[in-house]
């Protein structure tokens, strides 16, 4: 079967570019940038490279973006007093704290310290909430890549049975919910498989969509999809790789070349969700600079 490509790198190029010139628009009437800030915690690498590319974005975009960095041993203390501080800054309209966070910080305790309205991460358990019963806030933006990926290729979902295998609070769980949602993308039959669910094959087999969050490269093979499955791999790993000049290579949950030709579209790892996970979260600060969501009902 012919497969179409989910080009998240393009799309997301194209995203960045729209969200640019609204940004130039609001110059033009006067209006400051956008300001995003992330806060950095210690200096795990892929957290670094996942920061470094959201703010290469932002200058994409048009933005003010500013990176605030503590060390590994900061205290919960004085990151909730610097997250109090952002929430408190006029001049900032959405930040992220990057996870994960050193384990004698408590990741729930900082994600409820932030703003709802300057959440442009969607993880404030008020944005969660309003996701699920369907009000305007800020979508994770993963799951946001998701959706935009689904939509602007034109991939009708409505009726279809999308199994969405991982149960995170930041991929898993939002996106099911999204799917649901009386709403197109969206009014689809939604399964979530875990690792507790017994015989996994059984119920991607009976996908329309298959959606993999899990981080467990060629999880997802052949025998496990239908013909004309639509799929978009969240996972990424990073695997040693002694002829790539990072050393290594980033691999999803699917093996692509097993599962592609059986797929009527597939995203690719590399350059399929990950990209559309970074426009999504400038769609998001846009949105916080323009139109809050939380401003809606
Ligand atoms: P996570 O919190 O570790 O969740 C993984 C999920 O997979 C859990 O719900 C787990 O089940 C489930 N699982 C584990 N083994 C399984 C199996 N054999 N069969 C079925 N389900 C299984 O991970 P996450 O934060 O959602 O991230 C998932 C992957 O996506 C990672 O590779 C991550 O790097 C990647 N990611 C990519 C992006 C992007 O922008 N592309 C964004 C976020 C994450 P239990 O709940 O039972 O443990």
């Amino acid at each position: 079967m012919a497969f179409q490509l989910l080009n998240g790198r393009e799309l997301s190029l194209t995203v960045l570019t729209e969200i640019a010139a609204g940004v130039r628009k609001l110059i033009a009437a006067g209006r400051r940038a956008p300001h995003l800030v992330a806060v950095l915690v210690g200096n795990d690498l892929a957290s670094e490279t996942y920061v470094a590319g959201k703010m290469r974005a932002c200058e994409q975009c048009g933005f003010r973006s500013t990176t605030l960095r503590f060390g590994n041993d900061v205290t919960q203390a004085e990151l909730l007093a610097a997250i109090a501080a952002l929430n408190a800054d006029d001049e900032v309209d959405g930040f992220i704290v990057q996870l994960p966070l050193p384990p004698h910080i408590a990741e729930q305790a900082v994600i409820e310290a932030i703003d709802p309205r300057k959440d442009v991460d969607g993880f404030h358990p008020m944005n969660v909430g309003r996701l699920s019963i369907g009000l305007p806030c800020f979508v994770g933006a993963t799951p946001l890549g998701l959706i935009t990926l689904l939509d602007r290729y034109g991939i009708d979902t409505t009726g279809k049975h999308c199994v969405v295998v991982g149960r995170s609070n930041i991929v898993g769980k939002p996106t099911a919910m999204l799917l649901m949602q009386k709403s197109n993308p969206g009014n689809c039959t939604v399964t979530v498989c875990h690792s507790a669910t017994p015989d996994l094959a059984r119920y991607t087999r009976m996908a329309d969509i298959l959606i993999t969050a899990v981080g467990q490269p060629g999880l997802i093979t052949s025998s496990m999809v239908s013909e004309g499955v639509v799929v978009l791999d969240v996972g990424i790993t990073r695997q040693p790789c002694a002829t790539a000049r990072s050393g290594y290579r980033l691999v999803g949950d699917v093996d692509f070349d097993d599962v592609a030709p059986h797929c009527a579209a597939i995203t690719p790892v590399p350059g399929g969700v990950g990209p559309m996970t970074i426009a999504s979260l400038m769609r998001n600060t846009y949105l916080a600079a323009t139109a809050n969501p939380l401003d809606q009902s």
